[in-house]
């Protein structure tokens, strides 16, 4: 027989394997028993026939009744679950009753024939040759029963032969011996194949099971794989690959003219402020918030997305998506300043939202995309929560920023990019004191690139780099002709914003710079936007390395932004330029005044010196210099220059200045 290893295992596949025994020896009991009483019958006729003796009925009815109480017993077991959990002693009580059945038949040739009686014997032998063979037939998977039933009866028969004392009965007894021999023998190998089918019918079943196991597993990690592949771990929403392949294929449709597309981008506005005051659990929360209000919005054809960060998409298409789309706008504005309870307070998120249509604004869905965005921008530019439609206005916008992103890598090392220098002054002494680098591009298809677009087309297409390093390079050549000009004393300014200290070390670059030029690190200052500071930690690390390769600082646009006196006293900041909102025409307005003198008091307090920037008249100049301000910047003394222009701007305006300040 065939049994796996494990012993559990080894175990269950027995008793499985006895139970299909059992239920065979058991399912073939009652037409053995049928037959056994039909031979009985006609063998207890025979016998009274022929012997005339009447005990055969007494016989007869001794298996009846035996018969009857198999057939009882064998109702029971079958109705039972003893064959299924108790097999191997079901077919130990079947191979005993077997054996007591066949003993009942012994009488037959033992007593009922007696030796040598002729066609009797021979008769008893053709019966009981023929029991034993049936009771073979039916009992193919389990010869010990058939073997018990059919032993007792051929060893009778064969001693009733032998008994004869007849030599040609001797012969026919062995005769006899060797077919019950070939008979048991035969049952033994029918039992082994039956066992070796049943282990193939269960091996097989086991497998199927394991493999219907299996796939039901492989189905399982399929979809969570499939879900996270999917899905927004956060939110739950779609992600950017889900929207991706929407997107792509809905512009299919698009262009065959079968449906239109609207893409809403969503961008919440207080999320970073959120996030850096109450924690990233808060900012969690009111993502997961704003993700459950915009799914509840959507219907079944439409996809909400989260992108990235606090940025969600909505993309609605087939017919009449304008109007969808507006309402829809609507809806999200409304959702998403809907205050939601965070650790027993309430957060009002807020959002801004830009719409683009297709095939009205774009052909593809990069550009749909590049609409919408663009829409968004604008939308947070007009002063958040608020829609914008993508336009024609904006598509201009959309023009003149891919010729940036597609133009700039090549004008950084062309230079084409330049950097023009616009004087500082000391308005006191009349004299400038020196330059603030920024810088200048003249597209040949766009025009005048504003200075804020190329940093952040830099920024985004991670060239801030070598657009810093093209920066200073160009600082560091005015400074070396400022040396030549006889002004070793002025300094040279660069702007760097807040995103350029991720990306790289601002102070090797501009030592590295420096050395090369051999420019003292002192005459360079190195001017930054407030909202570096909104990351305290991050901006000491970079600004301590910066004066200690021995740069100056500045913080740029001092009062538009989110910087505090505090912070500013913590980074040892050498001077503060304060925005040019406060400064122009500040001849004429008495608010700023009074807060342009405070601001003097408090330079003067800490030893930090002011830079007063948008000096745009005399008046405000002059109006300045009475308020205690040293240091002026503007158009009044002069705009970004060329370096050359820029030096004759020094040769000329020198002795100037002082009779105009
Ligand atoms: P910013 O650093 O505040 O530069 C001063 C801006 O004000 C310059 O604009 C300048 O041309 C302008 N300006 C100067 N005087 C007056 C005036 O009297 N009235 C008015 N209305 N404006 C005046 P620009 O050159 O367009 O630069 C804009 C911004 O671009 C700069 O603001 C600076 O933040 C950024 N930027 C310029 N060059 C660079 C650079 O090399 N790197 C980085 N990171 N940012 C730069
Ligand atoms: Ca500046
Ligand atoms: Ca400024």
């Amino acid at each position: 027989m065939v049994f796996s290893d494990g012993g559990v295992d080894d175990n269950d596949h027995y008793r499985r394997l006895r139970a299909a025994q059992a239920r065979n020896a058991l399912s073939n009991l009652t037409p053995t028993l049928a037959a056994n009483l039909f031979i009985a019958g006609s063998t207890t006729w025979l016998l009274w026939h022929w012997t005339g003796n009447a005990g055969a009925f007494v016989w007869l009815a001794f298996i009846v009744a035996l018969n009857l109480a198999r057939f009882a017993m064998c109702c029971c077991l079958s109705g039972s679950d003893l064959p299924r959990e108790k097999p191997v002693q079901v077919l130990r009580i079947l191979t005993a009753i077997s054996f007591f059945s066949g003993l009942s038949w012994t009488p037959v040739p033992l007593y009922f024939a007696a030796p040598g009686s002729g066609p009797v014997s021979g008769y008893i032998v053709f019966v009981m040759a023929g029991l034993t063979t049936g009771a073979i037939i039916q009992s193919l998977a389990y010869w010990r029963s058939a073997v018990a039933f059919g032993a007792p009866l051929m060893l009778a028969t064969i001693a009733m032969m032998i008994g004869g004392g007849n030599g040609i009965d001797c012969f026919l007894a062995s005769n006899v011996a060797l077919l019950t021999l070939m008979l048991f023998r035969a049952n033994v190998l029918s039992e082994r194949s039956f066992v070796q089918s049943q282990n193939v019918a269960m091996r097989t079943s086991q497998l199927a099971q394991s493999l219907a196991v299996a796939n039901g597993e492989i189905s399982k990690s399929s979809q969570a794989l499939e879900h996270l592949a999917n899905n927004d771990v956060l939110t739950g929403l779609a992600n950017r690959a889900v929207f991706n392949r929407r997107m792509a294929t809905l512009f299919e449709h698009c262009r065959a003219g079968r449906v239109e597309v609207a893409l809403l981008l969503i961008d919440l506005d207080k999320f970073k402020m959120i996030n850096d005051t109450r924690g990233h659990n808060a900012g969690d929360a009111l993502l997961k918030t704003v993700a459950a209000r915009l799914d509840a919005l959507c219907d079944r054809n439409d996809l909400a997305a989260r992108l990235g960060g606090d940025e969600f998409a909505v993309v609605l298409a087939g017919v009449n998506v304008e109007a969808r789309a507006t309402a829809m706008a609507l809806d999200v504005m409304r959702e998403f300043s809907r205050p939601f309870a965070f650790a027993g307070q309430d957060i009002v998120p807020g959002a801004s939202v830009g719409v683009a249509l297709a095939p009205r604004h774009a052909a593809d869905e990069d550009e749909l995309y590049a609409c919408a965005d663009l829409a968004l921008y604008r939308a947070k530019m007009e002063g958040r929560k608020r829609v914008h439609f993508f336009d024609a206005a904006l598509k201009d916008r959309l023009d003149y920023e891919r010729a940036v992103d597609r133009d700039l890598a090549m004008a950084i090392d062309t230079g084409s990019i330049e950097v023009h220098f616009q004087p500082q002054v000391d308005m006191s002494r009349s004299r400038a004191t020196g330059f603030e680098a920024l810088l200048r591009w003249w597209h040949p298809d766009i025009g005048a690139v504003a200075p804020p677009d190329i940093v952040r087309a830099a920024a985004k297409l991670q060239l801030s780099e070598r657009l810093a390093a093209s920066v200073a390079d160009h600082a560091c050549r005015f400074a070396c002709m400022l040396d030549a000009a006889g002004h070793r004393d002025m300094t040279v300014s660069i702007n760097m914003s807040p995103a350029e200290f991720d990306a790289y070390d601002a102070a090797r670059l501009l030592s590295g710079v420096t050395a090369r030029h051999g420019v003292d690190p002192g005459r360079i200052e190195v001017e930054i936007t407030e909202d570096a500071i909104l990351d305290p930690a991050k901006a000491e690390r970079a600004l301590s390395a910066l004066r200690a390769a021995g740069f100056t600082i500045a913080v740029d646009d001092f009062g538009m932004g989110h910087s505090s006196l505090a912070h500013l006293i913590r980074l040892k900041i050498d001077r503060l330029k304060i925005d040019r909102h406060f400064v122009t025409d500040i001849s004429a307005n008495a608010h700023n005044q009074v807060l342009v003198s405070a601001l003097v008091s408090v330079g003067r307090a800490l030893d930090m010196e002011l830079v007063l920037e948008g000096v745009e008249t005399a008046d405000d100049a002059e109006t300045l210099r009475v308020l205690g301000c040293v240091t002026g910047q503007g158009w009044f003394f002069g705009k970004a220059m060329a370096p050359a222009d820029a030096l004759e701007w020094l040769r000329r305006r020198t002795g100037r200045i002082r009779a105009v300040a």
